[in-house]
């Protein structure tokens, strides 16, 4: 079957198609025939080798995709052939016709949600999930603020708070980005690339502030995120690349919470929450991926390249 192989950590480029023979299912591995791929902004740390979850050399990217069972080992039970599953890890790597994970990576794809949309399901809906409910604790009523809402992880964070209950403020940079929170349910959205977002954002809650951010970004906003945040307000960082002279007096001020979370340390127990309320949400339909682009997995390098440097919109898929 065809694979993308990395040899060596590096740029983009260093993925590559090959042949690649697939030894398995043996136990409670899975083979999945994979129809579509996910590409996360994690992908491409690890394809970096600086990820402190960096994997061993060759390896396959990938741990988001959907598919169909194509075997079972003698050990599995949660899933037969012929079902429609989304992975929520693997163990061969996911950018791949095949792929095998172990039945614990696996949960059933709603007949109502494509491959393609089913790809861009795992990291983007169980890290706002675990964000928005597992970090923040959010009640309804209450006023959520997605810094970076036109991404994966964003958009999905808009989708959960609306079903919530929760007034959704979004922000992206473009104006695909911004119709893209505004279309997934979003009450308003702002510009993240202008100066003066954070006290628009603070007007437009009456000067209350908001009472949870989900940061995308946080080396470039922790320390005005506090302009528009209400006193005992949360702060879930998300996402981070790089470093943020921060004054710790304002979380004092505000007697605030930051949370830091990454999806690598949660445990059997909040990953299994999380399938369970995806699985719900899903086959409800209040939870939608929204797919933005898809590329031929031998264009796995331009889906890195796009993912980092575009504007957001949405999943980026590979298809196999
Ligand atoms: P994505 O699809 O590439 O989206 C990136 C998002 O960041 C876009 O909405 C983008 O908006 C926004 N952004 C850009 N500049 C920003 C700024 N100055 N302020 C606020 N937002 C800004 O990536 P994703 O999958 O949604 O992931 C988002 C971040 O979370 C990434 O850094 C990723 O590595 C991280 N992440 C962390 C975990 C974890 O477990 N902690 C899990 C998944 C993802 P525009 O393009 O519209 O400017």
């Amino acid at each position: 079957m065809k694979a993308i192989v990395v040899r060596e950590f590096g740029p983009p480029e260093v993925m590559q198609v090959e042949d690649v023979e697939l030894v398995g299912p043996t136990g409670t591995q899975v083979l999945v025939k994979i129809e579509a791929a996910g590409v996360n902004p994690v992908d491409t740390y690890l394809r970096t080798g600086i990820h402190a979850h960096a994997p061993n050399l060759p390896y396959t990217p990938g741990k988001d995709a959907a598919g169909v069972v194509e075997k079972v080992g003698d050990g599995v039970t949660r899933v037969a052939v012929g079902d429609r599953v989304y992975t929520a890890g693997s163990i061969s790597g996911t950018y791949a016709e095949y792929s095998i994970c172990d039945e614990s990576h696996l949960a059933r794809l709603p007949d109502n949600v494509s491959f393609e949309e089913g790809a861009g399901v795992w990291t983007p809906y169980a890290t706002s999930y675990r964000a928005l409910f597992q970090k923040a604790e959010v009640n309804a009523g209450e006023t959520v603020l997605i810094h970076g809402a036109s991404g994966g992880v964003g958009l999905a964070a808009v989708q959960w708070a609306k079903n919530a209950g929760l007034r959704a403020i979004g922000t992206a940079s473009s104006e695909e980005g911004k119709q893209a929170a505004l279309d997934n349910g979003a009450d308003a959205v702002f510009d993240h690339t202008d100066e003066d977002h954070f006290s628009a954002i603070h007007d437009y809650t009456d000067r209350k502030g908001v009472d949870v951010i989900i940061e995308m970004l946080a080396n470039v906003n922790l320390e005005r995120d506090f302009e528009c945040l209400s006193m005992f307000g949360r702060i879930v960082v998300v996402g981070n690349r790089g470093s943020v002279e921060f004054t710790p007096r304002q979380a004092m001020t505000k007697d605030a919470t930051i949370y830091g979370m990454s999806l690598f340390n949660a445990g059997k127990e909040k990953l299994d929450a999380a399938h369970k309320a995806i699985g719900f949400g899903l086959s409800q339909g209040f939870l939608k991926p929204p797919v933005g682009r898809s590329f031929p997995l031998a264009e796995a390098a331009a889906s890195h390249h796009e993912i980092i440097n575009s504007k957001a919109n949405g999943k980026i898929v590979l298809i196999p």
